[in-house]
C-alpha cells in the first residue's frame, strides 16, 4: 500500500486522542512556505502557521539544511554536557536582548521543550528567587497546558473545569486580576480595572507575591493588545514591591508583532521573558530568559529537562532567527500586518465584524452576533467555509462566562514571509467567507 493510502486508512482508525481538537480531518502530506498539501489531494493557504510557529514558513531550505547537518553530528546529550547549537543560539538571542534591553547584568537562557513547561520554569524561578509563595495572572490569559499553566490560565472554562477539584489548592496561591481591557477602561473607567485590582492586591499581599504573568497581546484570549500606559504602571507597581514581572512571549515573540518581542511596544523591561513557538524554526523548543543575577538564584539540579534545548531544535532555531533577520521579516510583519488590517477595517462595524486588532502579523478579527454577544458559532462557520475554499484559519477568544472578558475572533497568523499573492488570495477568501456566513441570530 502506498504511503498516502496507508495514512488515509490509518486516519480512519481513531488511533489518536481527539482531545487536542484537530481543526480538520485531513492528513498533511507536504508543506512549503505558506502552502500545506494533504493526502486527500487538497492544497491550503496557511494563515495559522502551525499556531504562530512558522515565522519563516514551512520547510524553509536553510532550516531543513541546518536540521540535516546537525542530525549527523550530535542529536542529543541532555544535561550531561553543553553543546554548540545551544551555545550558538544563546549567543544569537543574547545579541537580540542586548539590543532591546541593554544593561550590565547579562541575559542568560534556559531552554526547554514547550511553552507550558517554560511557564512552569519561570514560576519556579520566581518562587525560588523571591522566597515568596503566590503568583498572579490576568483573566483572559492563556499560559499553557501543564497543571500549573492551566491553573494560571483563564481564557476558556473548558481548559480547567474538569480539573478544578485538583487545582483548588493551587488556586489558593494564584490571584487572577481582571482582564486588561484598557482601551474600553480608559474611555470610561470600568468597574473592574485591572490596575486598581493590582494595587489592592499588592497592598494586601505584596510581600507574599512572587510574580505577575502577562501577555503583551492576550493570545488565546482574543488577540487583545496590552496598552503601554497600563504596562508602565504595572511595571512601576511591581518594582516598588519587588514583585517579578514575567512576560509570556510564547505566541507574540520572534518578530510576529513587527518587533522582536511584543513587550517592546510597551516600553518596559520584564524580569523574565518566556519564549517558545517560532524560536525552534518548527522544531520543539522554548525557554526563559532572565538576567544572570536572577537566573543564578537557582541551585544547580533544582530544575532540569531531558530533552530541552535539543541540538537539532537549537540548530533549526538558529537558522530560523538568521532568516528572520536577513530577510527583514520583523519589519515585513509590520508592513504586511498593517496592509491586512487596513483592508479588513473597511468591514468593521458592519455585518457583525466588531473589531480588527493586533500588532504586526498577529491580527484578531472579532465577531459579535445580532444581540452583541460573542459569535463563536459564526467563527466556526467562517473557518469551515474558508477551509472548503482552501484557506486554513484558526479562532481564538475568551469564554469564561463573563461578558467583560468573553469574545470570539478569527486570528490571522501566517508565516512572516508569506508571499504577497498568498496574502491577497487568503484575504479575499476570508472576506468571501465573512460575507457568505451571516451573523448568528
Ligand atoms: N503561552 C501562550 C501565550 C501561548 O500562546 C501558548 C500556546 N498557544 C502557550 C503559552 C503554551 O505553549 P505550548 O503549547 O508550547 O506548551
Amino acid at each position: 500500500m502506498k504511503r498516502a493510502e496507508k495514512a488515509l486508512s490509518l486516519n480512519e482508525e481513531g488511533l489518536l486522542a481527539e482531545v487536542v481538537g484537530f481543526e480538520t480531518d485531513e492528513v498533511a502530506s507536504q508543506a512549503f512556505g505558506s502552502d500545506v498539501d494533504t493526502y486527500g489531494g487538497k492544497r491550503y493557504i496557511d494563515f495559522t502557521g502551525g499556531i504562530a510557529v512558522h515565522a519563516c514558513g514551512h520547510t524553509h531550505p536553510e532550516i531543513v539544511e541546518a536540521i540535516t547537518a546537525q542530525a549527523g553530528k550530535v542529536q542529543h546529550v541532555s544535561d550531561i554536557m553543553r553543546h554548540a547549537p545551544q551555545l550558538e543560539l544563546a549567543a544569537y538571542i543574547r545579541e537580540i536582548f542586548d539590543s532591546i534591553l541593554p544593561g550590565e547584568d547579562p541575559w542568560t537562557f534556559l531552554f526547554m521543550n514547550s511553552g507550558s513547561e517554560s511557564i512552569d520554569s519561570a514560576a519556579k524561578l520566581a518562587l525560588k528567587a523571591t522566597g515568596r509563595s503566590e503568583l498572579a495572572a490576568f483573566e483572559g490569559a492563556f499560559h499553557g497546558r501543564t497543571l500549573l499553566a492551566t491553573a494560571l490560565s483563564r481564557s476558556k472554562t473548558l481548559h480547567w473545569a474538569a480539573y478544578e477539584p485538583f487545582l483548588a489548592p493551587l488556586r489558593a496561591h494564584i490571584h487572577h486580576l481582571p482582564a486588561p481591557r484598557c482601551t474600553d477602561c480608559f474611555a470610561s473607567k470600568r468597574e473592574e480595572c485591572c490596575l486598581d485590582s493590582m494595587e489592592r492586591l499588592l497592598d494586601e499581599s505584596g510581600d507574599k507575591l512572587a510574580a505577575i504573568f502577562f501577555e503583551s497581546i492576550q493570545g488565546e484570549g482574543g488577540y487583545i493588545p496590552l496598552e503601554p500606559q497600563m504596562a508602565k504602571k504595572m511595571r512601576a507597581l511591581t518594582k516598588e514591591r519587588n514583585v517579578l514581572l514575567i512576560a509570556d512571549e510564547i505566541q507574540a515573540g520572534w518578530g510576529r508583532t513587527g518587533r522582536w518581542f511584543g513587550f517592546e511596544y510597551l516600553g518596559i523591561e520584564p524580569d523574565i521573558v518566556v519564549f517558545g513557538k517560532a524560536v525552534g524554526g518548527g522544531m520543539p523548543l522554548a525557554g526563559i530568559a532572565a538576567r544572570k543575577s536572577l537566573m543564578q538564584k537557582w541551585t544547580p539540579g533544582e530544575h532540569g529537562t531531558t530533552f530541552g534545548g535539543n541540538p537539532i531544535s537549537c540548530s533549526a532555531g538558529l537558522a530560523a532567527l538568521r532568516v528572520i533577520e536577513r530577510e527583514g521579516l520583523v519589519e515585513r510583519a509590520c508592513v504586511v500586518g498593517e496592509e491586512i488590517k487596513a483592508s479588513l477595517m473597511t468591514l468593521r462595524g458592519a455585518n457583525g465584524l466588531s473589531d480588527v486588532r493586533g500588532r504586526g502579523l498577529m491580527i484578531g478579527v472579532e465577531f459579535r452576533d445580532e444581540r452583541g454577544a460573542p459569535d463563536y458559532a459564526r467563527c466556526e462557520a467562517i473557518k469551515q467555509y474558508a477551509r472548503k475554499k482552501g484557506l486554513l484559519l484558526l479562532s481564538c477568544g475568551a469564554k469564561i462566562g463573563k461578558p467583560s472578558v468573553d469574545n470570539a475572533a478569527i486570528r490571522l497568523i501566517p508565516p512572516l514571509n508569506i508571499s504577497n499573492s498568498n496574502v491577497q488570495q487568503g484575504i479575499a477568501l476570508f472576506k468571501e467567507a465573512i460575507q457568505a456566513v451571516p451573523p448568528s441570530g
